[in-house]
C-alpha cells in the first residue's frame, strides 16, 4: 500500500502522524511512504531521516493526497486537507466528529474511510489511542505547576522540592485516572507530598497499593475536596466522567481559601474544567489569576511538548496503522473489533453511533 503522510497545518500543531521509525517499519513489510517535505522538521525529524528509513520525499500535500491509499496524520483534516479526500482512501487520524458537522458532513461527502484514533478500544478497556496524551498531560502538568510556583511567573515563590530542612510543597490531585496517576508520579518524584482524592474507592485501593505511605489517599467529597484544596500549594484537575463535561468540584469559595500564589492545573479543561473558576487558555498565553491563584487551563497541553507527543501517539497507532495497510481495511477491521470501533465514516456511511446521533443521520 502507498501511504501518505502530509505536514500537520492546524494552528499550533507541530506534531507529525508518523515518525521515520514507523516508516521503516511500513516499508521493511513491504509498503511504500510518500512524506510531505518538512513534515517532521518542527520535532526534529528531518526529511533525511524518513529518506534513510524508505520514504520519498515529496514537495506539496497535493501530491501526498492524490497518490496515498492511505493518509496518516495527527489531526482532523482542515477543509483544504478534505477538499482533498478522494473515495475509498484510508484516514487514520484524531476525527472528534460528533461537535463537528462541517467536518463530518465533508468527510461523508469525500467517500474515504475515515478510522478515528479516538474511538478505537483496547483489550483491556478504555481508548488506547487516548492515553499516550493524557500521560503526557498528566506529566506535564506536575512541570508547569512548579514552574509557575516561582516568582518570576508570578507564584509564591516555593520550590516543590523543598530542601533540608524545609517542608516540599503540598500536591492535591483530583482524579486518578491516567492524567492523575502520571501527575501522581512526577509530583512523588520531585518529593513533593501528595494527596489524591477519587470516587472510585477500587482506583484508590491500587494506588494505595502502589505507592504505599509515599501518599495520602482520600475519597472525594465536597468536604474532602474543601479541606485538601485549603491546604494545597498545588491542584491538578484530572477527573473525567466518560460521555459527560467535567463537574465542577473546585467552587470559587475553595479557590479564594488557598495561598496566594498557589497554582491551580485544570487538565480537565477540555471537557469544560472542574474548577469553577476555569476557562481555556492557550499555550501563547497560559495562565490568569483568579483571587490570587494562578491558573493554567491550556486545552491541547501535549502541543508544547510536540516531539515526546510525537513518539507517545506514534507508538501506539502505528500497530493499526500496519494492520490496515497489509490487510486492507476491510479485512483489518472484519479481524479486529478494537480497530473497527474507529471506523467512524465509511465510503459515504457514518458508521459510529455517537457520531451519527450527534449528526441526526442513520447508523
Ligand atoms: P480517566 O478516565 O483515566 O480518569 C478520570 C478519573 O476521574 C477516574 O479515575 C474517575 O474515577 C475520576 N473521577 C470521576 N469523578 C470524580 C470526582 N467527582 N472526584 C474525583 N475523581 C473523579 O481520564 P484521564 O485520561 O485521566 O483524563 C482526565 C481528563 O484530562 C479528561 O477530561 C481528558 O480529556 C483530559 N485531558 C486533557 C488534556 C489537555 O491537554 N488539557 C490532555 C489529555 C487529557
Amino acid at each position: 500500500m502507498l501511504i501518505g503522510v502530509p505536514k500537520e497545518i492546524k494552528n499550533q500543531e507541530y506534531r507529525v502522524g508518523l515518525p521515520p521509525a514507523g516508516t521503516r517499519e511500513l516499508v521493511s513489510r513491504g509498503h511504500q511512504v510518500i512524506v510531505q517535505t518538512d513534515a517532521g522538521a518542527a520535532v526534529g525529524l528531518p526529511d533525511e531521516a524518513y529518506t534513510a528509513a524508505g520514504a520519498t520525499i515529496c514537495g506539496d500535500a497535493q501530491e501526498v493526497y492524490a497518490r496515498a491509499d492511505m493518509v496518516i496524520k495527527v489531526k482532523e483534516p482542515q477543509a483544504v486537507e478534505r477538499a482533498m479526500l478522494r473515495k475509498g482512501q484510508i484516514l487514520y487520524a484524531y476525527l472528534h466528529l460528533a461537535p463537528d458537522r462541517e467536518q463530518a458532513t465533508d468527510l461523508i461527502e469525500s467517500g474515504a474511510v475515515c478510522v478515528a484514533y479516538e474511538t478505537i478500544t483496547g483489550p483491556g478497556g478504555g481508548l488506547p489511542l487516548l492515553a499516550p496524551m493524557s500521560e503526557v498531560a498528566g506529566r506535564m502538568s506536575i512541570q508547569v505547576a512548579a514552574a509557575h510556583l516561582e516568582k518570576p511567573h508570578g507564584g509564591m515563590g516555593l520550590l516543590l522540592a523543598g530542601v533540608p530542612g524545609v517542608a516540599p510543597g503540598h500536591v492535591v490531585i483530583i482524579g486518578g485516572g491516567t492524567v492523575g496517576t502520571n501527575a501522581l508520579q512526577m509530583a512523588i518524584g520531585i518529593g513533593a507530598r501528595v494527596t489524591i482524592l477519587d470516587t472510585n474507592v477500587d482506583r484508590l485501593r491500587q494506588l494505595d497499593l502502589i505507592f504505599g505511605n509515599r501518599i495520602t489517599t482520600q475519597f472525594s467529597s465536597a468536604n474532602a475536596l474543601e479541606r485538601c484544596v485549603a491546604s494545597a500549594d498545588v491542584v491538578i484537575g484530572s477527573v473525567l466522567i466518560p460521555g459527560a463535561t467535567a463537574p465542577k468540584l473546585v467552587t470559587r469559595s475553595m479557590i479564594s481559601s488557598m495561598k496566594k500564589g498557589a497554582v491551580v492545573v485544570d487538565v480537565a479543561i477540555d471537557q469544560g474544567g472542574c474548577f469553577e473558576t476555569s476557562h481555556a487558555t492557550t499555550h501563547a498565553e497560559p495562565t490568569y489569576v483568579v483571587d490570587g491563584v494562578i491558573h493554567y487551563c491550556v486545552a491541547n497541553m501535549p502541543g508544547a511538548v510536540a516531539r515526546t507527543s510525537t513518539f507517545a501517539l506514534t507508538n501506539a497507532t502505528l500497530g493499526h496503522a500496519i494492520a490496515l495497510a497489509s490487510k486492507g481495511w476491510k479485512r483489518a477491521i472484519a479481524d479486529d473489533a478494537h480497530l473497527r470501533a474507529g471506523l467512524n465514516v465509511c465510503e459515504g456511511q457514518v458508521t459510529y453511533e455517537a457520531v451519527a446521533t450527534a449528526l441526526g443521520r442513520a447508523y
